[in-house]
């Protein structure tokens, strides 16, 4: 246990005092359990799509994750700072992204201003004028601050907010390697943070998307509320998104038949499955799936078009195809039938050259005897050999993973889960420092552009992504550092002058020892109702104070996690309860 907690954290309370207004009910709209129960222990109440007031018990627990996050970021040498949320327009125009952030970031519409979504473009704003020497770096600059996304579909409460706070910190450094240096310290932070927060948590390499930069890895949990399709290897020494996972595929075997090219007809079979139907066969890995993609250019007439070919049984993977050909989406149906012909169903690679360029997956490297579309409605083409009939095809890692494959080197299987992000760091390059002219001078006085990293914790999403993890039938179950209190002190019958007195002492004795305590002094609620309240709140260690329990001069302790109760001597308490607060947490 942390002894040192700030005094803000460190507030003691009685619940005939302290504002935690529990529901019998879930919430209407909730789907994911840490929605319905954040709500229903009082800690959250939402006040319009995707925005939530933070009642004193939530407070509480973000407030001990914020403090957790800041000494983690101070002792990697983060400088903590504060900054707007208002931000002018111009700032965002300059780096491209008030324009790439289209619907996503709230403008404000009387003024030439936006709610910052994220704030690399402010910090560099700062760091442009004041880190103009190689002497000034390196630098981790960070905040806690409210930030504002307008998401399209906020979901399970604060997992999802249109505001929410983030940890947001920058790096900045004169080199590579220093940028390599200050990323390991984040990464670091990073795992302490999540250590300390109680999570489960995995890191997974991810696609920058549209931050630019290159290396990026996102610290995910493992729960059914995630939005993210994550690959897990069963020995855990491999975690990737499924936008970019690998695995271990054998390559469709080449028969070197040499047999001709045959065409037959396919009277409306449009997909796979009918296909393989249709030729009464069950392995799909020899029919090749045809896709067309546009690369844009500036004008239409400069489009390029990409066929991607995989087996029957796999799926493109567009993030793969993406990390390829930057900007590349697929093609629309009257610009695939006009280039190839064809519609979607009947489109294959054979006699393309000249207005597709073709691209199959590694598993059909060179392979034969393969069915594709003919690029002539209803008709499909056998004995396909990409080698002999297909010039210029090139291969790529292109297919999306299958649970149940094996990893790269073949030791393990993965298994395919759901998981959300709660943590982000990510190696930006130079992107913004060069967008907005941000350069210090190198030892022999000439101008460098600045190399930066950016790294984002949800505060908020830490608690539902905890909650997730750590819940029962009867509500929450808290341990350790994020614990709104150790104890939930209940006593049992108010009205009973030496259990109450009784009940107050222990209450005293508890602050004392520097036990977080809250304790349930309420007069005119049941005990049956006051237990169910204590699941409900879920703190480490119940305590009863009951009348039937003082008369053998004990008190009755239940732990929450695995509902064990214990009966502890009134003389022992002071010494017992640190000690099991110790143990289970
Ligand atoms: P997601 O893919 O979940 O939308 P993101 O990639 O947009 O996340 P970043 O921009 O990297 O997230 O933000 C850093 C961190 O901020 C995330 O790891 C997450 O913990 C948190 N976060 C992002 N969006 C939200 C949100 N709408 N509500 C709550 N927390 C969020
Ligand atoms: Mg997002």
């Amino acid at each position: 246990m942390h002894t040192n907690i700030t005094s803000y954290i460190f507030v003691l309370m009685k619940l005939t005092e302290y504002f935690v207004p529990t529901l019998k009910e879930e919430p209407a709209d909730s789907v994911i359990p840490s929605h319905k129960l954040m709500v229903r222990a009082g800690m959250i109440r939402q006040l319009t799509a995707g925005v939530y007031s933070y009642l004193p018990l939530g407070l509480k627990v973000f407030k001990k994750i914020e403090n957790i996050v800041r000494e983690e970021m101070n002792a990697i040498g983060g400088n903590e700072f504060y900054l707007p949320a208002l931000s002018p327009n111009e700032l965002w125009h300059q780096t491209g992204r008030l324009e790439d952030y289209g619907d996503d970031i709230f403008r404000i519409k009387n003024r030439e201003l936006v709610l910052a979504p994220t704030h690399e473009e402010v910090f560099t704003s700062i760091a442009k004028p004041n880190l103009i020497s190689y002497k000034d770096l390196p630098k981790i600059w960070y905040q806690i601050q409210t930030k504002f996304r307008n998401e399209a579909r906020p979901r399970g409460g604060v997992l999802r907010g249109r505001q929410f706070t983030m940890k947001d910190a920058y790096s900045f450094d004169a080199t590579w390697e220093g940028l390599d240096e200050s990323y390991n310290k984040n990464d670091k932070a990073y795992r302490n943070i999540f250590t300390r927060s109680g999570l489960k948590f995995f890191v997974v390499s991810a696609f920058s998307g549209a931050m630019g930069g290159s290396k990026s890895e996102e610290f995910m949990v493992e729960t059914e509320a995630g939005e993210d399709n994550v690959a897990l290897s069963e020995d855990n020494s491999y975690a990737s998104n499924v936008e970019v996972a690998v695995s271990y595929c054998e390559t469709v075997a080449r028969k070197n038949s040499n047999l001709s090219l045959e065409e037959f007809h396919t009277p409306d079979i449009k997909t796979i499955d009918e296909l393989a139907g249709f030729l009464g066969i069950t392995d799909k890995s020899r029919l090749a799936k045809s896709r067309v993609f546009v690369i844009p250019g500036k004008e239409e007439k400069d489009n390029k078009y990409v066929e991607v070919l995989v087996c029957g049984d796999d799926e493109v993977n567009e993030t793969k195809l993406h990390n390829i050909f930057s900007g590349i989406r697929a093609a629309h149906p009257d610009e695939l039938s006009e280039i190839t012909g064809a519609d979607a169903g009947s489109i294959g690679p054979v006699g393309v050259e000249g207005k597709l360029k073709v691209i199959a997956d590694l598993r059909l490297k060179e392979a034969d005897e393969l069915i594709s579309g003919a690029n002539k409605n209803d008709y499909h083409v056998k004995n396909i050999d990409l080698k002999r009939d297909v010039p210029g095809i090139e291969y790529f890692d292109i297919r999306t993973v299958k649970e149940g494959e094996l990893t790269l080197d073949k030791n393990s299987k993965l298994r395919i889960t759901k998981a959300i992000e709660v943590g982000h760091i990510f190696k930006l390059g130079t992107k913004y420092a060069e967008a907005l002219g941000a350069k210090y001078l190198d030892k022999e006085g000439k101008e460098q552009v600045i190399i930066m990293g950016s790294y984002g914790i949800g505060i908020e999403r830490i608690a539902a992504a905890y909650i997730e993890q750590n819940y029962d039938k009867d509500g929450i179950i808290w341990s350790g550092e994020i614990s709104p209190f150790h104890v939930q002190l209940i006593c049992v019958n108010t009205k009973l002058e030496n259990v109450k007195q009784k009940a107050d002492s222990i209450y005293n004795d508890f602050i004392k020892l520097g036990i977080e305590v809250l304790y349930d002094d309420r007069g005119d609620i049941s005990p049956g109702f006051k237990f169910k309240d204590a699941d409900l709140l879920g703190m480490p260690l119940h305590v009863i104070v009951s009348e039937k329990n003082l008369k053998n001069d004990e008190v009755e302790v239940k732990i929450r996690r695995t509902g064990e109760r214990m009966k502890i001597p009134l003389a022992e308490i002071n010494s017992k309860i640190p000690e099991l607060l110790k143990n289970i947490n």
